[in-house]
């Protein structure tokens, strides 16, 4: 039977865009974090939606499962394949469309997202998603996790900047809905069903995303705070003022911070004092008075005791440097030895609660562990990590995984939050969602996947436990790094 489907796939696609051979394979087999290593039978690399739905259509014949790979850049192995064949989306680049009056842009799925933001810049416009792998990962899989990022708090995430769809489905029809209405109420918004469905419900393979005008000024700044409370008020404060001109609030404590600044080369310390607490903050404005206009509100926090200490970046060279600290945190903390990560959300107002108690309640759990928790603290979202105590042994640490996990996700749950905020739940979390989500809400879920793939072979075992067998959620190895 698969030897079949390869005949069919390669007289299809061109026997070059089939990849069978294991070290062709092999780098869509493993994942960012070497948490889990899949087996495929092939990858295959189409070039155009035709070839997409040709290939779905095959392996829903054969009953063979295929799993939707952007830049596998994923963090909770929702592209690791377990089996099958893996479609890689990265020769769909092309972007179709550009219309500054609508203030749209048309991309296939595997356009870089780093590519759509310049394409949108050479337009004289913005595309505001923006994360760290952005140099990587595809638009496909920032839709098909509903991405988040550092500008979520403005312009939202990956699905508010979503208009229309084009999706191959699991018997291998097309569904166009490559639409860039403002409104339509026309039934079901049936694009946000596949937005965050990590490809157990369809194959994005072009979309049409919402632009936004780019802003005339930005100014950015590091801010020294007493506290997570602090924080908080200062956020509050801030966002009173400038509304959606307050592009980022980014959350980074004293202990995040000395790691970055201890490993990353040429990494300056933003401020003279030591502070608990600390903030990354940017403005952008319609008008030439970003820096003014922070300058003015920095005061007043000053003046307020809101804020113990701030610098503001003088050229956008600063200003890089102030966001490179930000955005090495999650790798250089790798060099404090192991981690183990959350990526939760509670509503913005219990941040500085959640992370009292979080913190508290792991401290107690495993003496000596160091919370390194940092994040996008205005939109309520921490990556809660924790980091292993000094001199302690990387494997018996990694080995707790699971109870620290359980201590977050609960304290997180018992304040109506999220275990799975940005980066979706893939395989890692996907046993613990049973514990956590509305079984109301699971059961329809459920439902939903029957009804879209009544075969299973979306991406099967991800987010949605198969009714029997799949892969297992927790790490069979405790990762490596
Ligand atoms: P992949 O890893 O290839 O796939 C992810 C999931 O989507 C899989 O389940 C896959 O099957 C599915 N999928 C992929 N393409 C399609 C498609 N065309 N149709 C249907 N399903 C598909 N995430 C954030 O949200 N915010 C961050 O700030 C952030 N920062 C990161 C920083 C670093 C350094 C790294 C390594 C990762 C970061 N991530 C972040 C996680 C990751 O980059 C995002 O989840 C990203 O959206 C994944 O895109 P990708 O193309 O790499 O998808
Ligand atoms: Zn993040």
């Amino acid at each position: 039977m698969t030897d079949s489907l390869l005949d069919t796939l390669a007289a299809r696609l061109g026997p070059a865009h089939v990849l069978t051979d294991a070290t062709d394979i092999a780098p869509h087999l493993d994942e960012t974090r070497r948490l889990y290593r899949g087996q495929a039978v092939a990858v295959v690399r189409p070039r155009d939606t035709a070839e997409v739905a040709a290939v779905v259509a095959a392996c829903a014949a054969a009953r063979v499962p295929v799993v939707a790979q952007g830049g596998n850049t994923g963090l909770v192995g929702g592209g690791v394949p377990f089996g099958g064949v893996v479609i890689s989306l990265a020769r769909l680049d092309r972007v179709r469309a550009v219309d500054p009056l609508d203030a749209t842009i048309t991309v296939e799925a595997g356009c870089v997202l780093a590519h759509v933001q310049q394409a949108a810049e050479a337009a004289g416009m913005l595309f505001p998603l923006s994360l760290a792998s952005e140099g990587s990962c595809r638009i496909g899989g920032n839709l098909a996790t509903n991405a988040g990022g550092t500008a979520v708090l403005a312009y939202g995430n990956a699905r508010e900047l979503t208009l229309g769809l084009e999706v191959v489905l699991a018997d291998g029809q097309v569904w166009n809905g490559l639409r860039a209405l403002r409104k339509d109420n026309s039934g079901y918004d049936l694009k946000n069903l596949f937005v965050g469905s990590e490809g157990t419900l369809g194959i994005i393979t072009a979309a049409v995303l919402r632009l936004h005008p780019r802003p005339v000024s930005t100014a950015t700044a590091f801010l020294g705070l007493a506290s997570a409370r602090a924080a908080l008020d200062a956020f509050g404060t801030l966002r009173g003022r400038l509304g959606s001109r307050l592009t980022a609030f980014e959350y980074v404590p004293r202990f995040p911070l000395e790691v970055v600044l201890r490993h990353l080369p040429g990494a300056v310390r933003p401020l003279a004092g030591d502070h608990s607490s600390y903030a990354l903050v940017e403005i952008s404005s319609p008008d030439p008075d970003a820096e003014e206009e922070l300058l003015s509100r920095l005061s007043e926090l000053i003046e307020a005791g809101l804020v113990e200490d701030a610098v503001m970046a003088r050229s956008a060279a600063q200003g890089a440097a102030l966001w490179r600290l930000r955005e090495s945190l999650s790798e250089m903390q790798g060099h404090e030895g192991g981690s183990i990560k959350h990526d939760v959300s509670v509503p913005v107002s219990r941040v500085a609660e959640f992370l009292e108690r979080a913190t508290a309640a792991c401290e107690a759990a495993l003496p000596g562990v160091r919370v390194c928790a940092f994040g996008h603290f205005g939109d309520g979202n921490i990556h809660f990590n924790l980091t292993q105590p000094v001199g302690a042994e990387k494997a018996a640490f990694l080995a707790e995984w699971p109870r620290v996990n359980r201590i977050v996700h609960d304290i997180v749950h018992a304040m109506d939050g999220s275990i799975a905020a940005e980066h979706g739940v893939g395989l890692i979390k996907r046993d613990e969602l049973p514990r956590y989500k509305d079984p109301v809400a699971l059961d329809l879920m459920r439902r939903l996947k029957g009804a879209l793939d009544p075969l299973g072979i979306l991406n099967p075992g991800k987010v949605l436990r198969p009714a029997e067998g799949g892969p297992e959620a927790f790490p069979a190895q405790i990762p490596a790094s």
